[in-house]
């Protein structure tokens, strides 16, 4: 590896990423899309994710595919698993990004909420990490798999009340640990990002409210949120020859929010 690009381009390599219609996702596909990686797009809002495809397609000249899909659902996630490969090829770099974060009192959290978040936040990745898996290791290929955790995953929310996504963001990272010791003999490298607070469809509501806005940027030692566009250095260099002996790792991307 004595080039730039061969460190860091994904050509040749296809991309899946879950909730791309919004926020990160998007921002996710434009990395695997700028490494020149064939980028797959899913989310629950078809019309978003097409036309982010057409977008990527136009801009850096790569293949795209998109369909809608609720990741809650296996047997939508066998569909768009058998689309994508018949349109891009075989996935190769899964990015679970899609997720939630209904807020509430713990002592009242109502259980609709706890069981779609723990489906979206967690059991979504792990099927679609195991369907990905499976297909790589049946055809000895190797892969990447990102899963999008959070600062909450090691810690509680001091800012909202969020039990059920900190529980479940918690799990995806043991999760993304070990599925890394599992398939390493596979050389499917998993890992995680851990974004801090980050202005998107998700945190606005909190971030419009001064009081919440203050309690995120006096936590962040950066002493700013981030942005969306801030996650991509992360992705292609998990996605990339650059992280070849990295697995089992979470990256933070978090404006020093853990280092209290
Ligand atoms: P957004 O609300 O902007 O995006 C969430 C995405 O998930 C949307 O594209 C949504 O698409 C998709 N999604 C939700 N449920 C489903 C489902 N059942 N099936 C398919 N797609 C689904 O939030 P963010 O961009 O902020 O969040 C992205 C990830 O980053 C999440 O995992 C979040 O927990 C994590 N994160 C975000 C932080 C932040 O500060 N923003 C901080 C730490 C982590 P659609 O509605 O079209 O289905």
């Amino acid at each position: 590896m004595n080039s730039l690009d061969s460190l860091f381009s994904l050509r040749g390599h296809t991309g899946l990423v879950t909730g791309a219609s919004s926020g990160l996702g998007v921002e996710c596909a434009h990395a695997l899309a700028i490494g020149g990686a064939d980028v797959a797009l899913v989310a629950r809002r078809a019309d978003r994710v097409a036309a982010l495809a057409a977008e990527l397609a136009e801009k850096y000249g790569v293949r795209t595919f998109a369909a809608g899909c609720d990741v809650t659902y296996d047997e939508e996630i066998d569909r768009t698993l058998a689309l994508v490969r018949g349109q891009l090829g075989e996935v190769d770099i899964l990015i679970n990004n899609a997720g939630i974060s209904p807020t509430g009192p713990a002592e009242t959290f109502a259980r609709d909420q706890w069981d779609a978040t723990i489906a979206t936040n967690l059991t979504a990745p792990m099927v679609l990490s195991q369907r990905v898996a499976a297909r790589l290791i049946e055809l000895g290929r190797p892969g990447r798999i990102i899963n999008i955790t959070s600062v909450l995953a090691a810690y509680g929310s001091a800012v909202y009340r969020l039990a059920s996504y900190t529980a479940a963001k918690g799990a995806l990272a043991n999760l993304t640990r070990q599925h890394a010791i599992e398939w390493a003999r596979y050389g499917i490298l998993v890992n995680a990002i851990a974004p801090g607070w980050i202005p998107t469809e998700a945190t606005a509501g909190g971030i419009a409210k001064p009081k919440y806005r203050e309690r995120m940027e006096s936590f962040t030692p950066m002493g700013r949120l981030g942005t969306s566009e801030e996650i991509r250095g992360a992705v292609i260099f998990l996605a990339s020859a650059a992280a070849s002996y990295v697995t089992g790792s979470t990256i933070s991307v978090d404006g020093g929010y853990q280092s209290w």
